[in-house]
């Protein structure tokens, strides 16, 4: 029997997690079991990906950067890799301000809905300004310190310091190139063999993937919110949406644009990376599902995935920002504020550096959340009323963010003269998509 391609046995380990939940939902012992018996397995999952990240990008940036050859193609590969992100984020925020400022969310939001939000998530949100303020605290050049690491180890030791393990490798990959080829290449066949081995470690967790989003999904059924308030913040969710689809509708456009691909070649080769993204909740854990999707499958060469995905992993957020712009100009509408163009223009640009900062972990686009609120001047106590649902949009927009790295990835490479055919390698037999 022909096996089922990847992407669809992740939907229906998907599908199959959420029709299982509702149904256990239905006895008084159906959420504690879940709780007990299903989720942990979801969290192995995460982790096991999670495991992968900082190898991964250490080795692949090593490896990438060192296959380069000279420093001036790796600084205008970084140019543009830096300045197309940019401009994506740009777009994502526009056309998130365009949405809302059509649909107007805010307006169906009723005083008494407006008062329960802010009662029943009023405490979670303070959480979200506390760390935020934190954030805030620090001068104004503490994000190009925080890129420095003082010591690698403790670098690698946090999943939260992946700008810190890119700076180390891309530094380690340039004395590299800087040494004398006698030297070098000892240890670039070690990482080599080092990549190849972490690489068939992402194939065999992949070969879990089903049963992974199965537990995640069905979790979270169980923890979701009441019907009741999702319907009041529908017109919200919606529009969130609605320009997260438009944003899908760009890259879409971009990649046929710049590198004459088809939407079906592209999305084909990034469903499963995209189903993992919205499962998880978290480009850093789908990112070595990413890179190995974007390079076997798209086709674009080692040396600009293994340095444009980490790097894009990190800082650009297209989704979140998005989100953000959208989330932001709802609370204002909520509490009955009319926000000047003036202001606008600022949380474009704000919401362009919050989704840079924000960390590529579940949740992370609220926290940043609060600083576009405070520069805009939108009380921050809105946050309460989009707690609800933010979870779901977390999902939806960490699959904007993945799909935005390897959109950028594509017209990169296309660019460097690194984009080829898609090869799945052949040694690969137990990988589930042969
Ligand atoms: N969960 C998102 C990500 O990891 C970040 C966010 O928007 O909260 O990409």
């Amino acid at each position: 029997m022909k096996k089922l391609a990847l992407h669809w046995q992740i939907l229906l380990g998907m599908v199959l997690g959420v029709v299982v939940a509702l149904v256990l939902n239905n006895f008084s012992w159906g959420s504690q079991m879940i709780g007990d018996w299903i989720k942990p397995f979801g969290t192995i999952f995460i982790n096991a990906l999670k495991l992968i990240a900082v190898p991964l990008i250490l080795a692949s940036l090593i490896k990438g950067v060192s296959d380069l050859k000279d420093i001036s193609s790796l600084s205008k590969m970084g140019l543009r890799t830096i300045s197309t992100y940019v401009i994506t984020t740009v777009i994502a925020v526009s056309i998130g301000l365009m949405v809302v400022n059509v649909i107007k969310p805010g307006n169906s939001i009723s005083e008494g809905t407006r008062n329960e939000l802010v009662e029943s998530y009023g405490g979670e949100a303070q959480k979200r300004q506390e760390e935020a303020h934190q954030q805030k605290e620090a001068g104004p050049l503490q994000a190009l310190v925080d890129i420095v690491p003082d010591n690698i180890i403790g670098a690698s030791s946090n999943n939260r310091n992946m700008l810190q393990v890119i700076f180390f490798a891309i530094f380690f990959g340039i004395g590299l190139i800087l040494i004398p080829e006698s030297s070098s290449k000892p240890v670039k066949d070690f990482f080599d063999g080092f990549n190849e081995v972490i690489l068939k470690m992402i194939d065999l967790i992949m070969l879990a993937a089903p049963y992974g989003v199965f537990a995640l999904l069905a979790a979270l059924v169980v923890e979701a919110p009441s019907a009741d308030l999702f319907a009041a913040l529908g017109m919200y969710a919606l529009s969130v949406l609605i320009g997260l689809l438009l944003m899908i509708g760009v890259y879409l456009l971009l990649v046929w644009v710049f590198t004459k691909k088809t939407p079906s070649f592209f999305l084909n080769g990034m469903a499963p990376a995209q189903l993992l993204a919205f499962s998880t909740s978290s480009s850093a854990a789908t990112l070595p599902v990413t890179m190995e999707r974007v390079e076997e499958h798209l086709g674009v060469k080692k040396e600009v995935t293994s340095f444009v995905l980490p790097i894009g992993a990190t800082i650009n957020m297209d989704g979140t920002s998005l989100y953000q712009a959208v989330a932001a100009v709802f609370i204002a509408q909520a509490f009955g504020m009319d926000l000047s163009f003036g202001t606008q223009l600022g949380i474009i640009a704000t919401a362009t550096l919050a989704s840079i900062g924000s960390a590529a972990v579940p949740g992370a686009g609220m926290v940043m959340l609060v600083i576009v609120l405070a520069q805009a001047g939108i009380p921050e106590a809105g946050l309460a009323l989009i707690f609800a649902v933010d979870r779901p949009l977390d999902m939806c927009r960490t699959v904007v963010n993945v799909t935005g790295d390897a959109a950028v990835s594509m017209m990169v490479a296309k660019a460097q003269g690194k984009l080829g055919e898609p090869h799945v390698r052949d040694w690969d037999d137990n990988y589930p998509h042969k």
